[in-house]
């Protein structure tokens, strides 16, 4: 029987010509900054999201930690989403390595800070006040089950963002996929925000890597951050060459996730006590199963080969390069049957 494996799109294994492309990386010392897969990676991205530089990273914790760090000052307030991956995963570091506080705004269910509240959590000048500096957010947003912020969600934040003189931070970790599903180019979205940061390692299929984007002195300043982190890299070509065949060739494919992502939501849907939480506009679907205790449920798909994650009350279905539609109606017809069988 054939795993489907549907828990992450951090899942996915390079391909054969990402692996060539690996082995056949022109190589040097990225902490020299000599390594010219990497500065090519990171041309690459910069054009590509419209910035004028780019920095390789090992991953979007890095990314995002490193993005808040150049930002701030100790002792700042970040304001971030109250289901953002920064707030919720990424094991506290903001405060904990940066000093800086998180403070959340709600996210609405469709990944948007809540915009009165966003200029109700803007600390105004007061010597009692912690200093306000950075706004964040992400695209497409996880939780919210992958939603989506478009151009006019951007540009309100923006907004409010000019009207405080605070910088903006986009966790754009799946950012392809909101490019990919509002059928723009991705610079279109990045040009909202001072950074970015996006992931390889997810839907690009890369084994390892992020990458942040902003101006030229921004991204400097950022680099010494990597580096405090542990970040400096050596032969990181290996690293970036799977990055850039990624960016040429598996930017593309992402709609076809997409649309697997549709397929298996109409499934879903038509089957009893299923429902979708919510519809899903990009990869990650989201539903609730009435008359199941989902950690059972999750162990019941497991042993049919349909690997997923209960994610607090729903189960999550991501698609990703490495599972085809075929797969899908399969993971369907598997699933069917567990729930045929009974809790
Ligand atoms: C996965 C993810 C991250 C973190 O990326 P890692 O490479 O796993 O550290 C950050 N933000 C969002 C929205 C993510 O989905």
């Amino acid at each position: 029987m054939k795993t489907i494996d549907l828990r992450s799109d951090t899942v996915t294994l390079p391909s054969p010509e990402m692996r060539r492309a690996i082995a056949g990386a022109e190589l040097g010392d990225d902490v020299f900054g000599e390594d010219p897969a990497v500065n090519r990676l990171q041309e690459v991205a910069a054009e590509m999201l419209g910035k004028e530089a780019a920095l390789l990273t090992s991953s979007g914790t890095q990314s995002n930690l490193v993005a808040l760090l150049t930002h701030c000052r100790r002792g700042d307030e970040v304001i971030v989403g109250d289901q953002s991956h920064t707030l919720l995963y990424e094991v506290g570091g903001a405060w904990t390595l940066g000093g800086l506080g998180l403070r959340a705004v709600r996210n609405d269910a469709r990944g948007r800070l809540d915009a009165g509240e966003l200029r109700a959590r803007i600390r105004g000048a007061n010597d009692h006040f912690p200093r306000t500096g950075l706004i964040c957010l992400e695209n497409t947003h996880n939780q919210c089950g992958g939603a989506v912020l478009n151009e006019e969600d951007l540009a309100a934040v923006r907004d409010v963002a000019d009207a405080h003189g605070l910088p903006l931070h986009m966790d754009g970790a799946r950012i392809f996929n909101a490019a990919a599903a509002l059928g723009v180019p991705v610079a279109r979205l990045a040009a909202y925000a001072d950074s970015v940061c996006f992931s390889l390692s997810k839907g690009l299929g890369c084994p390892i890597g992020s990458v942040l984007c902003g101006s030229r002195e921004f991204i400097a300043e950022a680099r010494r951050y990597r580096k405090m982190l542990g970040g400096g890299m050596r032969q990181a070509g290996i690293i970036a060459a799977a990055g850039l065949y990624a960016l040429e060739s598996m930017v593309g494919r992402l709609a076809e996730d997409h649309e697997n992502a549709r397929l298996a939501a109409a499934g879903l849907a038509q089957m009893p006590g299923v429902r979708l939480a919510p519809e899903p506009q990009t990869n990650l679907v989201y539903f609730t199963v009435e008359g199941w205790d989902l950690g059972r449920l999750v162990h019941r798909l497991g042993e049919a080969g349909v690997l997923c994650f209960d994610e607090g009350g729903r189960l999550r279905w991501v698609t990703h390069y490495g599972i085809e539609r075929a797969d899908i109606e399969e993971a369907l017809d598997r699933t069917r049957s567990v729930l045929a069988a009974g809790g």
